[in-house]
């Protein structure tokens, strides 16, 4: 038998473990050509939140009382494939199950054993290409600027704030305890950080800690941080639209302040980003990520919950900021 988690309910507000439902299912049979996986490690992450709402979205939305899915390594433990063997380790999007089968299609086989399989779902996975592709697309950082990051010491945030510093760059992040700036300071080198919690001003703080104004803010949260970094922007700065985490339980879009003066007498752009629209530079940004890795140019974290009885509760912990760098459930 193999445990699967399905999408009990559409959650309201904040997710519950209530939301989510476990059921079992016989182990699957392979047919010709396919292949059993075992998962070994499931990424939970925040925009898997916006997939639990009834909407249109760049992903379609999760279905009622179907398994849900993210990134997974997994274990082949047995093949019918020409492409696959027993031992095999995979990467790719896959179902929150403990066995599932699988055609192959679409995944990427896991070759080098020098890096932990979970820094597949990190660093070396989608949390990581974002940072580093969202950097090279939109923020197109030069020496000697002003990087300000929020989600600070997050998965995305923590490689950003890394990519600033190999770049020269003064680096300044945004998180929620007085723990995760020392840590960011300490591990990743970020020059200074502001704890959005106890702030009384972060407009002022950010300008405090970014003398220069700001020329590169790569947004994970949205909402009054944003609000904030956009008082503090230079002429032609970049804003990179990430993510928004702080409005994601909202059941009505909170109003914030109107940004198209600043834009205009900024000269501003600001431009979403949806790391799989960069499919075809997923390679070469992997090549750079582990080159900077192997240098020690690059350090990660991970938060690991054990189990997979715990992944809802792992997934719900991500909003309460329990997780510094890539909140993750090993199997
Ligand atoms: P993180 O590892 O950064 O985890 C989320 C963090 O967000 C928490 O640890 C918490 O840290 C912070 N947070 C939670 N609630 C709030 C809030 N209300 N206000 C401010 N901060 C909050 O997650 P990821 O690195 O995986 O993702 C970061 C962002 O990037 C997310 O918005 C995500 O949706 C987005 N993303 C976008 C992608 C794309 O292609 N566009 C791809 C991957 C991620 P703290 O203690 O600091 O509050």
């Amino acid at each position: 038998m193999s445990k699967v988690i399905t999408l009990k309910e559409r959650p309201s507000g904040k997710p519950e473990e209530k939301n989510f439902e476990f059921k079992t299912e016989d182990k699957p049979e392979i047919g010709e050509g396919e292949i059993l996986l075992e998962s070994k490690y499931i990424s939970v992450d925040p925009y898997l939140r916006g997939r639990m709402r009834d909407e249109d979205s760049y992903i379609p939305p999760f279905k009622i009382d179907e398994p849900l899915a993210s990134m997974v390594v997994a274990e082949v433990i047995e093949s019918k494939s020409n492409d696959f063997e027993k031992g095999d380790h995979v990467s790719g999007m896959l179902d929150w199950k403990e066995i599932q089968k699988h055609t192959g299609e679409g995944l990427n086989k896991i070759t080098n054993k020098d890096v932990p399989l979970s820094a597949y779902l990190g660093i070396l996975g989608l949390t990581g290409l974002t940072a580093y592709l969202a950097l090279e697309t939109i923020g197109k950082l030069k020496e000697g600027e002003t990087l300000l990051v929020s989600g600070a010491a997050g998965a995305v945030g923590s490689v950003v704030g890394q990519i600033g510093k190999i770049k020269g760059c003064r680096v300044v992040g945004i998180a929620g305890t007085d723990e995760k700036i020392d840590h960011i300071k300490s591990k990743f080198g970020f020059d200074a950080g502001i704890n959005y919690k106890t702030t009384e001003n972060i407009k002022e703080d950010i300008a405090k800690a970014c003398p220069d104004g700001v020329d590169v803010y790569f947004d994970n949260v949205g909402g009054d941080i944003l609000d904030a970094a956009m008082q503090n922007i230079n002429d032609f700065a970049r804003i990179i639209n990430c993510g928004a985490i702080s409005i994601y339980n909202k059941e009505e879009v909170p109003k914030g302040m109107r940004l198209e003066g600043i834009m205009v007498k900024k000269r501003a752009l600001m431009q979403g980003f949806i790391v799989r629209d960069h499919a075809d530079q997923f390679q070469d940004a992997i090549k750079q990520l582990g080159s900077w890795l192997a240098d020690d140019k690059l350090k990660f974290d991970e938060t690991k919950r054990e189990g997979f009885d715990n992944v809802p509760k792992a997934f719900i912990e991500i909003f309460e900021g329990k997780n510094t760098g890539k909140m993750l459930v090993k199997v």
